[in-house]
């Protein structure tokens, strides 16, 4: 079908369902399954006793015709205790008759080739009950992103074997570098780095990676299957769709028992492929088409799908609010956020505002482009970083501008940015500190709390390669690793001292290393991994991290989000080439990023909290009338 036909008026009264419902809702007396197919003519459920006809003692059970109600949606009910039970549905549109699991299926069975029903009460682990959102004032933020099985995937983990690269790693207590007893590695590293909020890449059901075996490599996960579904290579028995779920809910609740609020990284906006769930169910429906009739490319993905459509917005609200609510995710972020409107992502705010107690401490951050144009209905916005001013409070966009400035742009890998020796870019950091775009881009926000500031996330180098791959130096390795760090030093301490929300990949703050790869998504394991013993050389560096987290939370002017904070930054011209000075209420900011040492006469007294990337967190070295600021280095005085 010819997709405007499904943004007319008369589609969306005939057949925007407004129920709850939809899928399989489970009790112990029956199931009562409900599909959305307004173009179907028919539809029927299939149940089996297995997720899939491969696996031993797999029996069809039965098929049921299903009846066409209001709206488009079919329904059946089947008496008797389903939980458990494997289910997919043909739906016959066009005379074509098309297998499919459930557009809201909340289990799955492996590799998504059947849905499942379940009874969900009996996926709770010990102490659900009393497991609680766990948030933080937005002003107190800070993220690291990490990949469930990066985070423990290395030996050097110390996780127990069966466990590394699973949700069940982040419930290991003890878990320290190689097990040696001394040094915290995962959660327990977590707990005293200072993060709020652990920022999870996809870990809803996913295509790329074959969930029947182990595998060499991993992937991001940027190909969802199930939206509602946890991935189920994450889990230790991806067979039983019960699994994944108790285990799923097992890290979140391990996560806030640590007081660390979990993030998950969704990915609304393409499908793993054509050949989806959507697609089968409502063909042509979910995906945006261009005036041809072909599916639009802004994803890259060859499929984008169309929140601007009633059906997709609706399930993108309710798949958020069931994360929120079945798993306590504290908080989401939006893949390629500029290809959902601006309404949809109000709307989506406005639900989750509505969590009793703590929805409106609730995180919600995206990236604010596309990979591509993309076919909006007539009258929809973009939530691209042009539209951040109609983006509600409480959706805040990554800040991409801060992170070419600091360390050079991500595509040209040996460009190098203001940090590692590109001269002239004193102006472009004073941009972005106050939360800040760049010029160029014509965009000039004024809300620090719509900002998230980075230098490096899971996509391309981590920051350590960047520096690496931008820096020609002849020097001993010792002297050239003396300073990358000193670099990697004054890129984190920009980021944690500019007005905005800071955030970081895994492991930035112990040199983490891809190797050089940059788009790594399906490498191997060791490529990707967290390598713990290799964060531990760098403790340094982790050292100062934490110290830069502890001043920033000590420091109402730095942390404040409100735009009239930003009145109280104050850029001093100092006409010396690398340097950029500034005070922010009691405190004075000065960043070297060239070759020399610098020394100036200030005029201002008070404490060094941070002398020349040594920080001293109480403050206890009085200011000389010379002030020198080595070079690479940031120095920070109280007065
Ligand atoms: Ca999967």
């Amino acid at each position: 079908m010819d997709g405007n036909v499904f943004v007319t008026k008369e589609f969306e009264e005939k057949y925007t369902y407004e129920g709850k419902d939809l899928g399989a809702v489970y009790s112990k007396e029956n199931t009562t399954f409900k599909v959305w197919a307004p173009t179907a003519s028919s539809v029927s459920v299939c149940l089996y006793t297995k997720g899939s006809s491969a696996e031993t003692g797999d029996k069809f059970i039965n098929e049921y015709e299903m009846t066409l109600g209001d709206k488009g949606v079919y329904t059946k009910v089947v008496d008797g205790d389903l939980d458990g039970v494997y289910y997919i549905y043909k739906v016959t549109v066009d005379g074509v008759t098309r297998e499919t699991c459930d557009v809201y299926a909340k289990a799955s069975g492996v590799n998504s080739l059947r849905s499942m029903v379940i009874d969900l009460s009996r996926t709770n682990p010990e102490g659900w009950e009393n497991d609680k959102h766990i948030t933080f004032p937005l002003e107190e933020t800070e993220i690291w992103e990490v990949h469930v099985g990066d985070f423990s995937n290395d030996i050097s983990s110390g996780i127990k074997p069966e466990h590394r690269g699973k949700f069940l790693a982040f419930t290991d207590d003890t878990s320290t570098l190689n097990g040696d007893g001394v040094h915290p590695t995962c959660v327990n590293y977590l707990k005293q780095l200072g993060i709020t909020h652990v920022h999870l890449l996809p870990s809803y059901d996913y295509g790329s990676i074959d969930e029947t075996k182990e595998n060499e490599n991993i992937n991001w996960g940027y190909d969802p299957v199930n939206y509602n579904v946890p991935e189920g290579s994450y889990s230790t028995n991806p067979f039983d769709g019960a699994v994944r779920i108790k285990e799923f809910k097992e890290m979140v609740m391990a996560l806030h028992k640590a007081g660390i609020s979990v993030v998950m990284d969704v990915v609304y906006n393409h499908t793993y492929s054509l050949d989806s769930v959507f697609e089968k169910t409502v063909p042509g429906y979910y995906y945006r088409q261009d005036e041809n009739g072909k599916y639009t490319d802004g994803s890259a993905c060859g499929n984008d799908t169309a929140s601007d459509r009633e059906m997709y917005r609706r399930y993108m609200i309710d798949s958020v609010m069931y994360w929120a609510n079945e798993y306590h995710i504290d908080g989401f972020r939006f893949d390629l956020m500029g290809l959902h409107d601006v309404e949809t992502m109000n709307q989506i705010r406005e639900a989750v505002n509505t969590i009793p107690e703590c929805g409106k401490e609730m995180i919600i951050y995206g990236e604010p482009w596309s990979a591509g144009p993309s076919g909006f209905r007539e009258g929809a916005t973009p939530a691209t970083k042009k539209a951040i001013n109609e983006l509600a409070e409480g959706i805040a966009v990554f800040n991409d501008d801060i992170r070419d400035a600091v360390k050079g742009p991500f595509c040209d890998l040996e460009v190098p940015g203001y940090v590692n020796g590109k001269e002239d870019m004193e102006n472009d950091v004073m941009q972005v500190i106050p939360a800040g775009f760049a010029e160029d881009f014509g965009v000039q926000p004024s809300n620090p709390s719509k900002v998230i500031n980075y230098v490096s996330a899971h996509d391309n180098s981590t920051l350590w390669d960047k520096l690496i791959d931008s820096v020609l130096m002849d020097d001993s390795y010792t002297v050239r690793n003396e300073r990358l760090v000193k670099m990697n030093k004054l890129a984190a301490t920009i980021v944690q001292f500019a007005k905005g929300i800071p955030f970081m990949q895994a492991g930035e703050e112990g040199a983490r290393t891809k190797f050089g790869e940059d788009n790594s998504y399906n490498m191997s394991k060791k490529i990707n991994n967290i390598d713990w013993a290799r964060m531990y050389e760098y403790e340094d560096m982790i050292d100062y991290y934490k110290g830069l987290i502890a001043i920033r939370k000590e420091y109402p002017q730095i942390k404040s989000l409100t735009s009239e904070s930003l009145d109280d930054i104050i850029f001093n011209e100092t006409g010396i080439p690398g340097v950029v000075a500034f005070e922010n209420g009691d405190l004075t900011f000065i960043y070297n990023a060239s070759d020399k040492d610098v020394s100036a006469d200030m005029h201002i007294h008070g404490k060094y909290l941070i002398d020349s990337g040594n920080i001293d967190l109480s403050a206890s070295k009085d200011v000389e009338d010379i002030i020198t600021v080595k070079s690479i280095s940031a120095t920070v005085i109280l007065s």
